[in-house]
Parts: C-alpha cells; sequence; structure tokens
C-alpha cells in the first residue's frame, strides 16, 4: 500500500523563462507512482512548457526537478532520462519512412540495443495492444491522424518507459477519431503506466485522471481529485475555465 503511493516525480519551485518572458512561475507539485495526472487550462498557461520540462526537452531556468528521488539538471543524462519518460506529441511525429512496425522498433533497436527480431516480436504486440496489428506494414500517410497516435503511443511504450507524458495527443484529431486514441490511452492507464495527460477532454480527465491540475498564467490556479476540480472547484479561475467549457 505504501509503495503504491510512492512519489515518481516532484517538481520544486519550477521556473522557465524564455529570454524575458516568464512562462513558468513556481510550480510545485507531486507526481505519484501509477497515477494519471491531467493538466487542464487556457491556451498559452505554460502547460506544454510545463511538460517538456519534465524531460528537459525544456530546460528550466529555476527550480528543482527529482526523478526518482534524482535530481535532473544538466549533469543527467537526457537519453537514460528519456527512456524512462517516454512523450507523445499533439502532431505523431512519426518517421514518415517507415511502417508502423519500423516506427515502434526503432528505438528499442538503436538506443536499446535490442536484437531486431526481440524488437519486432514485441512491437507486433503492442501494435496489437493499440488494436492495428494489420496496420503494421503501413506507412505513417496511409494510416487516419487517430492510427497515427496508436502507433505513436505503442512507439512510446516499446522503451518500456517508467512514465509517459502526453501533450494534448488528441487535438489534432478529427473529433471521429479521438474516442480509439482515448480508449487506448485509458488502457495503458488501467494497466498501471504513470501518466501525466495535458488535455482538453474534460469527460477524461474527469473519468480516467485520479489528479487534476488547473495551470492558468504560469501558475498551478488548483490540484485536486477530479470530484474537487469538476465538482467543487475553489478558485474563481478554475470556475471561469469550466464554465466555458460548457
Ligand atoms: P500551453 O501549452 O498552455 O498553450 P505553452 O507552454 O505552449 O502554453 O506556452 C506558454 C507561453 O510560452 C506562450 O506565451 C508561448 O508563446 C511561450 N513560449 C512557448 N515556447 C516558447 C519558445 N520556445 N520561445 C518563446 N516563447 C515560448
Ligand atoms: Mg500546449
Amino acid at each position: 500500500m505504501e509503495n503504491s503511493k510512492k512519489v515518481i516525480y516532484e517538481i520544486k519551485h519550477l521556473r522557465k523563462s524564455f529570454g524575458k518572458v516568464e512562462v513558468l512561475k513556481d510550480i510545485s507539485m507531486k507526481i505519484e507512482n501509477g497515477e494519471v495526472c491531467t493538466i487542464i487550462g487556457p491556451s498559452g498557461s505554460g502547460k506544454s512548457t510545463f511538460l517538456r520540462c519534465l524531460n528537459l526537452l525544456e530546460k528550466p531556468t529555476g527550480g528543482e526537478l527529482w526523478f526518482e528521488g534524482k535530481r535532473v539538471n544538466e549533469k543527467t543524462d537526457v537519453k537514460m532520462l528519456r527512456r524512462d519518460v517516454g512523450m507523445v506529441f499533439q502532431s505523431f511525429n512519426l518517421f514518415p519512412m517507415f511502417t508502423a512496425v519500423e516506427n515502434v522498433m526503432y528505438a528499442p533497436i538503436h538506443i536499446k540495443k535490442i536484437p531486431r527480431s526481440q524488437a519486432r516480436e514485441e512491437a507486433m504486440e503492442l501494435l496489437d495492444r493499440v488494436g492495428l496489428a494489420e496496420r503494421a506494414d503501413y506507412y505513417p500517410g496511409e494510416l487516419s491522424g487517430g492510427q497515427q497516435q496508436r502507433v505513436a503511443i505503442a512507439r512510446a511504450l516499446a522503451m518500456k518507459p517508467k512514465m509517459l507524458l502526453f501533450d494534448e495527443p488528441t487535438s489534432a484529431l478529427d473529433p471521429e477519431l479521438v474516442g480509439d486514441v482515448l480508449t487506448v490511452m485509458k488502457e495503458v492507464a488501467l494497466a498501471g503506466m504513470t501518466m501525466a495527460v495535458v488535455t482538453h477532454e474534460m469527460q477524461f480527465a474527469r473519468s480516467v485522471s485520479n489528479h487534476v491540475v488547473f495551470m492558468d498564467k504560469g501558475y498551478i490556479v488548483e490540484e485536486g481529485n477530479p470530484e474537487d476540480i469538476f465538482t467543487h472547484p475553489k478558485e474563481e479561475r478554475t470556475q471561469t475555465f469550466l464554465k466555458r467549457l460548457l
């Protein structure tokens, strides 16, 4: 029981500026092992920047990051960190000249040095898990956006990460393709993956996540469980944001 509550990522007074513009202002929070944390808030509030700091796609300008009890800073082996903390982007970012299965196999072969045959076998299992086994030999350009995003999730899982970051994974999709991607994400969550998800899908935030963080203008305005945030928001800014979505 104690172990399931272990903090996997701790963020202390994180700050990030681009030039003179401070985009993240004193962000502190903890992400527990196995939790699904959704990050919501208006456009431009710093959600993507925050997520990108967690795997050092952006370099923090202040504060401390602690992943599994170890400091994440300029001395961190970025390759190792990104093996443990995977990321799924809004725009999928698949390699266009590789088939679906080759996309999923690539990092295990080249970064983890796993034998090709084993990497292919594991990649096929993952494509099956995201419902795309029969599309294994298709190129990204031959797949719908939703299918490409499911390949991207399989690709992230192929590295056997300890945690996955999702930055608006369904925002670029036609509405009818969103559901399949959210279903896959829900299954990944139920399998126990620790996830931090920036999303506008409030139904997902409400029903799948157990930790909701509302950000505005570079601050965490309010955080709590879905019931706290969606049913009993305390802060006026949270209330206004949620009302606008109705
Ligand atoms: P969100 O994901 O909540 O929409 P972002 O983290 O993308 O917000 O952006 C927050 C603010 O930081 C925005 O004003 C944006 O213009 C600015 N910003 C983001 N990335 C950069 C960058 N690389 N250089 C300069 N400004 C940036
Ligand atoms: Mg963003």
